[in-house]
């Protein structure tokens, strides 16, 4: 503590660390003096466009302007994500962010939609979601009676830059450098300052470790350990690329499947972020190169480069006076774009757990263990989009289709196939709405319904489903083309 201050270092500036940055000084600048150092020549990841809809929550406790943020992001509007060939080869479904239907406190959507279905009176499980059929038709509007739920596609690079010029407006200093070593107190094994080529010490109470996959600070100083999960999520590189746009902006992400992963498609106001993602032990880099320069459409902006990653997180996110965020935590695969969601909760976490009057064990045992669950909820949503699959084409997906899974998964997915429930735990990100749309997506489908939708007579369902398609369908009808609605956003003044 300095002058009554901690004094935070938050080593690494890609988005984790302007991210850790951008929230601390806003929330806490007074109590806090905030340095950040980064590489320019190590870089970041560079990768990491597609979002989820609580950045917008993120976004206001930060008192960030929405439209300023899109034009400075160069970003587009994200209704949810259309998975191809996951289930089949040529068969497509969509995860939205939205509501579909009507429950009530006794009963799921879904189990009218099933009678409904069984009677002949209802539509696509998709017909009574708003932002699924927005998507579809390439429609996004915002007025003050929106209901929409949405995220963004964004630019990476600028996003960090966005953050940064906040974070500096708040206080934080940056340095450019890089860190050459960590000093740690010989009793505790506390980090107490980075030493950077340049022969500058920073010192500090409380660090914050956002230097990417290796986790200089948490992993290669603390040696906190790592705990892997490629067996239930085997997919460990993926390779990008950017290219010029073809068509209009999608509000909405595309996931292509292919016989060994899978292939993004993410559309910003200017160019398209384009990815393989796939299993190293089934597909060859250049193998993975070849099919991706020869699916993209518009003219390439970049060379493909290549990442490599494990999947898993650190066993603690918290060690000693370290603090991991981003990918020096662990790392889940992009499929359902959490990564950034997560340095934004981390971020919170901490801030509602800031230690006063030093570090105490309950505070970083309640963290990691709020932080583990985090993770292990998540994986388990994202491990659903290869165990539930149809697809035996190939031996990823036979791998994928045969791998024994976490208990929690097998559970959920056993009470979906037999009762129709999805089982939404306290806190948890993905909500019941998730769950179903993929459980039904991959051909996960209940075998019944619940009885007591049977006492509403056919006449009664059929309106029932009939004035909520009805509603989306009017909603839809008032919704501008998703293009024009940009432009006219951004020029607004
Ligand atoms: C293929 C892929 C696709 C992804 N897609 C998505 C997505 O769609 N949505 C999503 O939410 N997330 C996605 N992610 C995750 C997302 O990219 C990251 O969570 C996010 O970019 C945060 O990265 P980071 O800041 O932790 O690490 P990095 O970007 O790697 O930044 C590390 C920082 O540490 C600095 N540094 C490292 N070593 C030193 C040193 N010795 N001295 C000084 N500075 C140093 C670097 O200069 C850099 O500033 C994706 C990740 C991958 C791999």
């Amino acid at each position: 503590m300095s002058g009554g201050k901690t004094k935070v270092v938050i080593a690494g500036g890609g988005t984790a660390g302007w991210i850790a940055a951008a929230a601390m000084s806003h929330q806490m600048g007074e109590l806090l003096d905030i340095i950040l150092v980064e590489s320019q020549e190590i870089g970041t990841v560079g990768v990491g466009e597609a979002t989820i809809p609580p950045m917008r929550t993120f976004h206001r406790l930060l008192g960030i302007n929405e439209q300023e943020f899109v034009r400075a992001t160069n970003a587009t509007f994200k209704l949810g994500i259309q998975f191809e060939n996951w289930k089949q080869i040529g068969e497509k479904y969509f995860h939205s962010f939205g509501v579909t239907g009507k429950q009530t406190i006794i009963t799921d959507f879904i189990h009218f939609w099933l009678r409904g279905r069984e009677l002949g009176v209802a539509g696509e499980f998709g017909d009574y979601c708003l932002e699924y059929k927005a998507a579809l038709q390439g429609r996004f509007s915002l007025n003050s009676q929106s209901k929409i739920n949405y995220a963004f596609h964004l630019d990476a690079g600028r996003y960090a830059s966005f953050l940064r010029e906040r974070a500096e407006a708040c206080g934080v200093k940056r340095v450019e450098g890089k860190i050459a070593q960590i000093n740690q107190n010989p009793d505790s094994g506390c980090i107490t300052s980075l030493q950077l080529e340049s022969g500058q010490e920073l010192v500090g109470d409380l660090f914050i470790d956002c230097t990417g996959m290796k986790g200089l600070l948490i992993e290669q100083t603390l040696q906190t350990g790592f705990e892997e999960w490629g067996h239930w999520l085997p997919c460990d590189t993926a390779i990008a690329i950017q290219t010029e746009p073809t068509e209009p902006p999608t509000p909405y992400t595309k996931s292509i499947a292919h016989h060994a992963g899978w292939r993004w498609k993410i559309p910003l106001q200017s160019r398209v972020g384009n990815g393989m993602v796939f299993s190293g032990r089934h597909m060859s880099n250049d193998e993975a190169k070849d099919m991706l320069l020869s699916s993209v459409e518009g003219k390439t902006l970049t060379e493909p480069r290549v990442i490599k990653f494990k999947t898993g997180r650190r066993k603690k996110s918290w060690n000693k006076n370290c603090i991991a965020m981003g990918l020096a935590s662990g790392f889940l695969e992009p499929l359902e774009s959490t990564s950034i969601h997560m340095i934004m909760t981390a971020v919170t976490r901490l801030l509602q757990l800031f230690p006063h009057g030093g570090i105490k064990q309950s505070i970083v045992d309640e963290y990691n263990n709020q932080a583990e669950s985090e993770y292990e909820r998540i994986r388990d949503f994202i491990i659903l989009h290869y165990k539930a699959t149809e697809r035996d084409d190939s031996p990823f997906w036979r791998y994928c289709k045969d791998m024994e899974i976490p208990y929690g998964l097998k559970h959920r997915m056993d009470l979906f196939k037999d009762f129709g429930r999805s089982n939404q735990v306290e806190g948890e990100l993905f909500r019941l709405d998730s769950w179903t749309q993929v459980m039904l997506g991959q051909g996960v489908v209940p075998s019944s319904y619940h009885p007591m939708v049977a006492l509403m007579p056919e006449s009664g369902l059929q309106n029932f489903l009939g004035s909520i398609a009805a509603e989306v369908d009017d909603n839809i009808a008032m919704m501008s083309m998703h293009e024009d609605f940009i432009k006219r956003y951004c020029n607004r003044v």
